[in-house]
């Protein structure tokens, strides 16, 4: 089969729910990926994060082949060999003290929601069914229908609802903001330490310190969703770590699993998870041993392979590289770690997409994000030489 045989058969049988770049992939390694054509790319999307650890990290591989022939699920009506060291090695890790496993990172999402729901009132004594959450403008936390119906992108609600009732938005980036909306009825506050699918868009130096101190001042919850800017994308392994704070939950997905399998979890305090007693959340595969077995190994090779400090290191290269571009489409270039975006102005003569599709043809794969960002992030194994070889590209599209 030819490209076009492949897209016109997701045209005709597939939802329409996506508009990928028309490029058909069949193989990948490390940063790299291929077409069913042999022509190669730099992937600098990394599933939004997912891959982390790179493309089929053969460790992870190992271990996945390994695991799926010996136990795969168990359901949590029984234990396994694998959860009780996920557990404990992700609790020391990021120095939890407990841990709930789910698949996607909508799930990790939906589980805080109704965790700190129940500690509001429980624990805090808040009204019963009162429960209001804090969330922001332009998050993206999943797509489930909870979750949209605190969306403030009109195309991810519109003739969705009727929606799920007890949300607030204000601004993101605007502590007084928060302050100003606390009642005794908030249980939380879950915001993106830098919200991703937005474009990428960096808080004021001093927010999240300052989140942290309204949270803990109102006996309010601090949920960070670190599905994407977690485990290592920014150049810590949690961004929190950026500010020196610690949220009472903390989410993580995406690269939990090293794009093998969906793993997500949340992280909490002893307060909020402890709460949930026998029968009131679960998940059939949340914890399975495969799940359980690969997670841990993709949060092995991130530490022993240093690809937190690669991050840190081939991140700060990249954006001051970047920012050496010359170009008047250009905005802004902002980033941290490898989470870089390129925003560029309302009347660029060249769209986010137009710039996707020409780096597509010079082999960098990357989204654009909204109309007029285009994000890079590529897998934290990338070396200077790739780093460069993406750079070269990039300059080309912009200088010519
Ligand atoms: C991707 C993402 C999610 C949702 O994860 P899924 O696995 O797609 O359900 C939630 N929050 C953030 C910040 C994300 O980037």
């Amino acid at each position: 089969m030819k490209t076009q045989d492949y897209i016109d058969i997701e045209d005709q049988y597939g939802a329409h729910n996506y508009k990928p770049l028309d490029v058909v992939l069949s193989k990948g390694k490390g940063v790299w990926v291929w077409d069913i054509d042999g022509n190669k790319y730099m992937d600098c999307l990394s599933a939004y994060s997912a891959v982390n650890q790179g493309h089929c990290h053969p460790q992870i591989g190992k271990v996945m082949v390994e695991q799926a022939s010996r136990l795969t699920l168990t359901s949590r009506a029984f234990r396994n060999d694998q959860l009780a060291h996920l557990y404990e090695e992700l609790c020391k890790l990021t120095r939890s003290h407990k841990v709930l496993p789910m698949n996607s990172g909508a799930e990790a999402v939906e589980t805080a929601i109704k965790s700190v729901r129940k500690w509001g009132y429980e624990h805090k004594g808040v009204e019963p069914d009162k429960a209001e959450i804090i969330v922001c403008e332009n998050n993206f936390h999943g797509r489930t229908l909870t979750i949209i119906g605190f969306s403030t992108d009109e195309n991810a609600r519109k003739n969705f609802g009727p929606f799920v009732p007890g949300f607030k938005v204000i601004p993101f980036g605007d502590a007084k903001a928060l302050e100003d909306a606390i009642t005794p009825h908030t249980v939380a506050f879950m915001v993106e330490p830098i919200q991703g699918e937005a474009g990428v868009i960096i808080p004021p130096e001093g927010y999240l310190r300052q989140v942290r101190e309204i949270c803990t001042a109102h006996n309010v919850v601090l949920v960070l969703d670190e599905i994407q800017t977690g485990l290592g994308r920014t150049g810590k392994l949690l961004a929190e770590e950026h500010d020196g704070i610690e949220a009472d939950l903390t989410l993580i997905g995406k690269a939990l699993s090293g794009g093998y399998y969906p793993v997500s979890a949340v992280l909490s305090n002893q307060a909020v998870l402890g709460l949930l007693k026998p029968g009131q959340h679960g998940s059939t595969f949340g914890g399975n041993p495969l799940a359980c077995a690969v997670a841990r190994r993709a949060l092995d090779v991130l530490v022993k392979e240093k690809m937190v400090e690669n991050s840190a290191k081939m991140g700060a290269y990249f954006l001051s590289r970047l920012k050496l571009i010359q170009s008047t489409a250009i905005k802004e270039i902002r980033g941290r770690g490898l989470m870089i975006a390129i925003e560029l102005h309302t009347d660029s003569p060249i769209s986010a997409r137009q710039v996707c599709e020409q780096l597509m043809l010079k082999g960098i794969l990357c989204k654009e994000t909204h109309t007029y960002t285009i994000r890079f992030a590529p897998p934290l194994v990338i070396t200077k030489d790739e780093v460069d070889f993406c750079l070269d590209r990039i300059r080309s599209v912009f200088e010519k």
